[in-house]
């Protein structure tokens, strides 16, 4: 018996009928947001003020509609194009109720440009609509047709701006405490804004610092044994480039660090790499890059055999983060969501859901991912 239940037709012939995708739609956004202090400047984060969404609409011929999420900031528009020009006519008349066929064959058809980047990005917005789809198909939020009915909360972090200044630094992490926040995670590459942090969070507030792949092996040595003197949980992304996993290994051996990556990491393949050589603690893929929804799920399957954690990348305010707090509710080594520390000056879905309550996020309970995505804030922000 399938798994799942049709609008149109309970039996099995009908489920092999017609359900084909029968348009796919790009929509680009370009949104301000709030970091909450005033430390504008030229460079990288001081530098970075509006978000950018590459959001999938897909339409399938019997009038359902599906809505993905395509990693994009920075690289939107590349991103529009490899989904207009290079997934769309692959795509269109072959049925929506595929996702997983759909996947690999788009994974084989396209692995010559590239197995990491904008390709990826584009599969896994168009991954992330068909499970949306599957979901309302089902007539199921999207996490109990994955199979867990019943909804745990699952632990947020505040995943604070890169500000550079030991003042903004304890402002915030005042702030998100303030919040409810348990667990913080900084974005600073010196040691006076970690001991601020430090400080002000007293000993007890698990403390992360994300650094963003700056550094060789050696100098990420030096940094990491300062900062361990500040009793951070986890140290992220230290060495350049990010897929150096035996300069990773080798650090956190030396060290006894735990480290965290995967953000820059697509499909279980590279995963499997990761965890080979031992290179990480924590895990952590991002539903909007690695594949989306059905890569994912083997990714989580693969940090269970490792016994690694899952700490998913989440820096993201679309259809991206509703599939995350929908998969979180599937994996058994999922930990805690991140949810990066600005405010977008509007809300895509208009009910608070990235506002985590008593430290925790909740699940949408409609059909799919569970939410739409407001016409209005589309018309206002639309690129
Ligand atoms: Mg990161």
């Amino acid at each position: 018996m399938l798994g799942f239940r049709l609008g149109v037709s309970q039996s099995y012939g009908g489920l092999l009928g017609s359900m084909k995708i029968r348009n796919i739609e790009v929509i680009e956004l370009e949104m301000p947001f709030s970091r909450g202090v005033d430390n504008k400047g030229d460079v990288g984060f001081l530098n970075w003020g509006k978000l950018d969404f590459c959001l999938i609409k897909v339409e399938t011929d019997n009038g359902l509609v599906g809505w993905g999420d395509a990693f994009s900031f920075q690289c939107r528009r590349p991103v529009a194009e490899a989904i207009k020009y290079m997934i769309a006519p692959r795509v269109i008349g072959l049925d929506a109720r595929d996702p997983v066929k759909i996947n690999h064959e788009l994974q084989q058809g396209l692995h010559l440009f590239g197995r990491y980047g904008i390709t990826l990005f584009a599969i896994s917005g168009l991954d992330i609509a068909l499970w949306d789809i599957a979901g309302k198909i089902a007539e199921l939020p999207l996490h109990a047709l994955m199979g867990s009915a019943s909804i745990t909360p699952v632990p947020a972090y505040a995943s604070l701006f890169r500000y550079e200044d030991s003042e903004l630094v304890t402002d915030r992490v005042k702030h998100a405490i303030s919040l409810g926040y348990e667990s913080i995670k900084l974005h600073e590459i010196t040691v006076s804004e970690v001991k601020a942090a430090r400080e002000i969070a007293g000993p007890s507030i698990p403390l992360m610092v994300d650094v963003n792949c700056p550094w060789t092996p050696e100098k990420a040595k030096l940094m990491a044994l300062a900062f361990k003197e500040y009793d951070i949980h986890w140290l992220e992304e230290p060495i350049n480039p990010p897929e150096n996993f035996a300069a990773l290994a080798k650090l956190r051996a030396e060290t006894g660090l735990s480290i965290a990556a995967g953000e820059n990491a697509c499909t279980v393949f590279e995963f499997k790499k990761m965890m080979e050589i031992g290179a990480v603690d924590y895990a952590q893929p991002s539903v909007t890059k690695v594949g989306g929804i059905t890569e994912f799920r083997k990714i989580a399957a693969l940090c269970e055999v490792y016994g690694i954690q899952i700490m998913p990348h989440s820096p993201y305010f679309g259809p991206g983060f509703l599939a995350t707090l929908h998969l979180a509710q599937v994996i058994p080594n999922s930990g805690m969501i991140e949810r990066i520390f600005i405010e977008p000056e509007a809300d895509l879905f208009a009910n608070s859901i990235y506002d985590p309550k008593n430290g925790a996020f909740g699940v949408p309970g409609g059909h799919g991912l569970g939410l739409e995505p407001n016409p209005d804030v589309i018309k206002t922000y639309r690129v």
